[in-house]
């Protein structure tokens, strides 16, 4: 038997373990389980054998009544124990990829695409890396019952400002004994607002490690009594939050982003990627800033881009490379926001980028100033073009990148957007006290 299902084997034992979940996620990159009962720890190896079949028409983005049943199957790499379960007949999980009840592989699953990008890369022999920055607010309600930030500290405050520290403890406690490597912890800019840092890795490791964390999160918070949320901008007049993805690619062990005879030590590779990331922003933009709401943090004056532009060290830019050189050597991405599904985010990065490498695409000179303070004329006479600024615009971009496009692959591109359509057409028919306020007198 393998060593991996002996080990799960003994896990599910010494954790006296009932339950098993399959859990995958659905085309919004929210996560769905199901629990497969487990009456003595050596069934694991035939439940993970069989997988366990599911009607695919009840999740979002996968298939239609007419032809529903659709198959999870477990892969042993993601096995974990859930922390924010009680301790006695604790729960276990494993992530899944979907299948056709026939055996091939679901053109709807996320994580499938993610697959399909990453071997794109590992027959150019690369391996793609990503570390995301995550940002999220803890929430409280105000007398009047009105949702509001649970704290008034800023970016790095101590307690007693910082009302979020035994939170971000429980938190990142939680996550270590998921296994996670937790680098950073902090409150963030906005009151409220924090971001719990892990270590960069392989594109699909991170991007099941993003579903967990989130997942994680909301559990463990729950679990004290608070209220978190990851939605990219909860209030107006202060920052937002978003997801930065830190990319490189590595060959051979080494760092390809990288390159010391350069006056920037940037490679030229890196400089194409770059070029790739900002052809193709626009329809990225859909991807990773798939919600109504995400347009609403892409505005001028709250560190989150608004303009296609790169820069080093820059922070009003949508791509910096931060400073750091050698292994750590990055373009970072500031754009994409945590309500994204990081499988199809991190693989629609992936192949803008090799399209930039591909074709050689040039990204031009470095942004070197602070971009928020150009008037339009001034961003156009430096030919800098601007993000989508709705859903509807992001969406119609989308519609024209065929690269894009193709790393969704047509059917998770149908069906992503036929839901954003309907999104954008349920929103724009909605009218706000916002609205009232300002024109009821007109
Ligand atoms: N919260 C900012 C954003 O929306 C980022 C702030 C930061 O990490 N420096 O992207
Ligand atoms: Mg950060
Ligand atoms: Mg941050
Ligand atoms: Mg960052």
């Amino acid at each position: 038997r393998d060593d991996k299902i002996d080990e799960i084997v003994k896990t599910v034992d010494e954790h006296g373990s009932k339950f098993l979940r399959f859990q995958f996620v659905d085309i919004h990159g929210l996560p769905k389980n199901v629990a497969v009962s487990l009456n003595k720890p050596e069934d694991v190896e035939t439940i993970i054998e069989d997988g366990l079949l599911f009607d695919g028409s009840s999740v979002a983005g996968f298939v239609g009544i007419n032809d529903s049943d659709l198959a999870l199957k477990p892969d042993i790499n993601t096995f974990s124990t859930l922390p924010w379960r009680p301790d006695e007949y604790g729960a276990c999980r494993f992530i899944c990829d979907v299948y056709h009840t026939d055996g091939t592989p679901f053109e709807g699953d996320p994580r499938g695409v993610l697959k399909k990008s990453l071997k794109l890369a590992k027959d150019r022999g690369y391996q793609y890396n990503m570390g995301p920055e995550p940002e999220f607010f803890l929430v409280d309600h105000d007398e009047n019952g009105k949702l509001i930030p649970a704290d008034n500290a800023e970016y790095f405050d101590v307690e007693p400002l910082d009302q979020g520290i035994d939170v971000r403890k429980e938190i990142v406690l939680g996550l270590e004994k998921l296994n996670f490597n937790i680098e950073v912890s902090h409150h963030e800019v906005a009151p409220g607002q924090h971001e719990v840092d892990f270590r960069f890795d392989d594109a699909l490791k991170t991007a099941d490690a993003v579903v967990t964390f989130k997942q994680a999160i909301k559990a463990l918070v729950d679990n004290l009594g608070y209220q978190v949320t990851f939605m990219p901008k909860p209030f107006f007049g202060i920052n937002g939050s978003g997801m930065h993805c830190n990319q490189s690619l590595f060959k051979d062990g080494k760092n390809i982003f990288y390159d010391p005879d350069t006056e920037t030590q940037l490679s030229q590779e890196a400089l194409y990627f770059i070029g790739g990331l900002l052809k193709h922003a626009k329809a990225l933009s859909a991807i990773l800033s798939p919600t109504i709401n995400s347009y609403k943090r892409l505005v001028p004056g709250y560190e989150a881009p608004c303009y296609i532009a790169y820069g080093l060290k820059n922070r009003s830019t949508l791509l910096r490379i931060p400073a750091s050189r050698g292994l750590g050597t990055r373009i970072e991405c500031r754009s994409a926001d945590p309500s994204c599904n990081p499988y199809l985010a991190f693989a629609v990065l992936l192949e803008a980028g090799l399209d930039g490498l591909d074709n050689k695409i040039d990204p031009g000179e470095p942004t070197e100033f602070n971009a928020f303070a150009l008037t339009p004329d001034e961003l156009a006479a430096k030919g800098i073009d601007t993000l989508p600024t709705s859903l509807w615009e992001a969406y119609h971009s989308l519609e024209k990148d065929d690269v894009v496009k193709n790393a969704l692959g047509d059917y998770v591109y149908d069906q992503f957007y036929n839901i954003k359509r309907a999104e954008w057409d349920d929103y724009r028919i909605q009218v706000f006290d916002y609205e009232r306020d300002k024109f009821l007198n007109i």
